[in-house]
């Protein structure tokens, strides 16, 4: 294809993919409006219009026209050296639209209705510790997932097309081994940890005015480098992130009066999901490259900001003053050593959702473990709560009294599909210290500013490597090519042993 045909070609590959961008975006509204203001009474309207909006923008992208585009583009694009914005689009645009298509719409149909009915029931059935009401509906759902992946084929392990579904360019394989080194090197930290004995944080348990957690949580993430100009926070059941343009990032967040840290580490979490998608080149607005990466590369952006920064000695150096004029009467007898150990205090527990930094982890893992086993068809549904019982007691040294804090206590597996959605979550973890080490080496000074409360040699150094390229690079690429190597838990095992080393006063 000549240059000028290229350059034709991408006009007019452009314009369709502005549309469908506009559409998703515009669905992207109704839904968060129906997570934060919406009344009742618009639920069912609401489901119709979100349901229209999705096939009108699926209909517009899978058009053949979009895939003669594609094809005709290919082969100019694979001429195209690595870092070529426009190459870079036609590749990620074709992957897209190959998993749109590849997929029979019979299947997106059942799929869907499924996913709704499970959902439905799941909602009744962990109140009511009912795991038999569901189990029929997760052997369906491991049924439809395996012929979602099926669709996909040939792959290398049966769990590998969904895997990409979130974090493209990762298998079961690579993952597994960096998962099991993970567990083999934290479960000893975690053994030591728990013998040095129970911190103390029933402090941050006291009654903490609303108002006053939300305002302190908005200087915090100002501060940070979240832009209110290009964004908005608002409140919601689940914390979210949602992107409606690069111009136009908002977050979600809760708080409990009851739990100071609740509401003060989602609110920064959802600010670093939200940064990463503000940092994007507003050149790729509108198209497929305007979003993160990966599921793990977005958490680990998340987790730079609210773990690594946000529950560091240095940070509360700067802030804990202020958290305690604010909160005067509460936290005056409350030193900033006993604050910063209460705020990262290691608990084996049965809810992923409520796990400390260090257990959280061990959490992900055995999911991650038995899901790809329900897929190989290794561990039957009804075997679930056995196999999650017995793996909560090696790994976790607990054992949950009830199928609702055991198996049935995350929506995943019930309300989408087995297999993709919950790896991403530790890797966003490993990726956080190997990004952060990575930042160190060029700017040793970032501890140090921290402590003064200031960000922006972190946040600059963010945007030029990782953020401003969106969905560019592919994560395994992105990678490679910010930290000069493979994905590696050293840094991050390293990071957590000594951070908890001190805080335990581990010998
Ligand atoms: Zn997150």
């Amino acid at each position: 294809m000549k240059t000028a045909d290229a350059k034709a070609g991408l006009v007019q590959l452009r314009e369709r993919l502005q549309q469908v961008n506009d559409i998703e975006r515009a669905a992207a509204v109704l839904s968060w409006d129906q997570a934060t203001y919406m009344p009742p009474g618009g639920a069912a309207a609401r489901g119709r219009q979100m349901a229209v909006l999705g096939s009108l923008a699926h209909e517009r992208f899978t058009d053949p026209v979009v895939g003669t585009l594609l094809d005709a583009l290919m082969p100019w694009a694979e001429g195209c050296s690595a870092d070529d914005d426009d190459a870079a689009l036609v590749r990620v645009a074709r992957r897209k639209y190959e998993r749109s298509v590849r997929v029979p719409n019979s299947l997106v149909a059942e799929l869907s209705a499924h996913q709704a009915a499970s959902y439905d029931a799941w909602t009744r059935a962990r109140p009511a510790n009912d795991f038999a009401a569901v189990r029929p509906l997760l052997e369906k759902t491991v049924d439809l997932s395996r012929r979602l992946a099926e669709c996909f084929a040939p792959y290398e392990h049966v769990m590998d097309p969904l895997i990409d579904m979130y974090d493209y360019g990762m298998r079961v394989s690579s993952v597994s081994r960096v998962f099991a080194d993970l567990r083999t090197q934290l479960t000893p930290l975690v053994d030591a940890v728990a013998a040095q004995g129970e911190i103390d944080d029933s402090f941050l348990k006291q009654r903490f005015a609303e108002k006053r957690q939300w305002d302190f949580g908005v200087v915090v993430v100002k501060k940070l480098g979240y832009d209110f100009e290009r964004g908005r926070q608002d409140k919601t059941h689940h914390p979210f992130c949602t992107t409606f343009s690069i111009g136009d990032v908002r977050i979600t967040t809760r708080f409990n009066e009851h739990d100071l840290g609740d509401g003060l580490f989602s609110t920064m979490h959802e600010a670093g999901h939200a940064m990463y998608e503000q940092g994007i080149d507003a050149r790729f607005e509108g198209t497929p490259l305007a979003e993160g990466t990966s599921a793990g590369v977005h958490e680990s952006q998340s987790r730079l900001w609210e773990n690594v920064i946000g529950r560091s000695r240095e940070f509360w150096e700067f802030y804990y003053p202020k958290l305690q004029r604010k909160f005067g009467r509460e936290l005056r007898d409350v030193s900033l050593e006993q604050f910063h150990r209460a705020i990262n205090k290691v608990r084996r527990s049965l809810i992923r959702v409520d796990a400390d930094e260090l257990t959280y982890n061990l959490h992900v893992i055995l999911r991650f473990d038995l899901e790809r086993q329900m897929l190989e068809g290794t561990l039957a549904a009804k075997d679930l709560p056995e196999a999650w019982n017995a793996r909560y007691a090696s790994d976790l040294g607990v054992t949950p009294q009830d199928d609702r804090d055991g198996c049935l206590q995350d929506v995943h597996w019930f309300g989408g599909i087995v297999g993709g959605s919950f790896q991403g979550y530790t890797l966003g973890n490993v990726l956080s210290a190997m990004f952060y080490r990575t930042a160190l080496n060029a700017h040793p000074e970032i501890p140090e500013q921290v402590r003064r409360g200031r960000f922006s040699t972190l946040h600059r150094w963010l945007v030029k490597n990782i953020y401003r390229h969106g969905s560019k690079y592919t994560a395994p690429e992105l990678i490679r090519c910010v930290t000069g190597g493979d994905l590696d838990v050293g840094p991050y095992v390293s990071y957590l042993r000594g951070k908890y080393t001190d805080l335990y006063g581990i010998p």
